[in-house]
């Protein structure tokens, strides 16, 4: 098994990328702290990874506090006794988030509290566990908008993920010799609850499609499958990079018809 004697913590385990990436590592022999604001869907994958003889907790808790931070690297270390893996993959897009003009400050700083700070905490707390543990692996959810620009403005988000970009470069280096490596996660569009909630339209869906040469948004159980490589020691010479899975968005110039 790839994740085999490893603990992960994964943040936003109760929906989407990270519920997916937790089912996965605990199949590949993880014990996995499955975090998430909503308590409820954070103890749906717990039960989800019991039910097939995972070993799991859920905990409830919000990245943009310290204080959970600190308290969610503590019941991982006291459940199981030391923290290999930290995904830091928390994160929202607001109904709200538009273009500079007409994005409002609160959005922009609870997208930032949300998406950036969090991902701040979760390695302010728990890059002391992996050095406690002799090394481990953090991954960081940023997104594809972290490296292109998009015309259905997001103003927040966008800042938010080169935020975090660029925060996962600067730890990566500050933190290699340590026998931590750090690597930033960038999908592409994918289907999901939060992107179908803010692409609420025909004709907003069709505008993101037409940019994708594959031809179709991408599903999560696909970023939790690049989620498991970084997590393992599988993909021990990287760190730093940004790990770009967007059905080919990125390499396009002219997408086929
Ligand atoms: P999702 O909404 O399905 O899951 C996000 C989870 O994070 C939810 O369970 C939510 O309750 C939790 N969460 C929100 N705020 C939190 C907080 N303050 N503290 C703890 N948990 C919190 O979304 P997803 O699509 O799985 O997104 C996961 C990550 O991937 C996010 O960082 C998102 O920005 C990023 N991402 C998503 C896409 C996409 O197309 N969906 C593309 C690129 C990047």
């Amino acid at each position: 098994m790839r994740l085999e004697d490893k603990v992960a913590l994964v943040t936003g385990a109760g929906s989407g990328i990270g519920r997916d990436s937790a089912i996965l590592f605990a199949k590949e022999g993880a014990a996995v702290v499955c975090v998430d604001l909503n308590e409820n869907t954070a103890r749906g994958t717990e039960a989800e990874i019991k039910s097939s003889g995972g070993r799991a907790i859920a905990i409830r808790a919000d990245v943009a506090i310290g204080d959970d931070c600190r308290e969610m690297v503590e019941a991982a270390e006291r459940a199981f006794g030391k923290l290999n893996v930290l995904f830091n993959n928390a994160g929202i897009m607001h109904a709200d988030d538009d273009d500079a003009l007409s994005t409002t400050e609160h959005v922009w700083e609870l997208t930032m509290d949300i998406n950036a700070r969090g991902v701040f905490l979760g390695c302010k707390y728990g890059i002391p566990a992996l050095q406690r543990a002799g090394g481990g692996s953090v991954i960081n959810t940023a997104s594809l908008v972290a490296l292109m620009g998009s015309a259905a403005a997001q103003v927040a988000y966008t800042a938010s993920k080169g935020a975090v970009l660029a925060m996962t470069r600067e730890l990566a280096i500050v933190h290699a010799k340590e026998n931590i490596r750090i690597n930033a996660l960038c999908p592409g569009p994918l289907k999901t609850e939060l992107l179908m909630k803010f692409l609420d339209t025909d004709a907003k869906l069709q505008r993101r499609l037409v940019h994708i040469p594959i031809g179709r948004f991408g599903e999560t159980k696909e970023i939790a499958q690049a989620a498991l490589w970084l997590a393992s020691d599988e993909s021990s010479f990287m760190t730093g990079a940004q790990f770009v899975i967007d059905g080919g968005i990125s390499a396009a110039y002219v997408t086929p018809e």
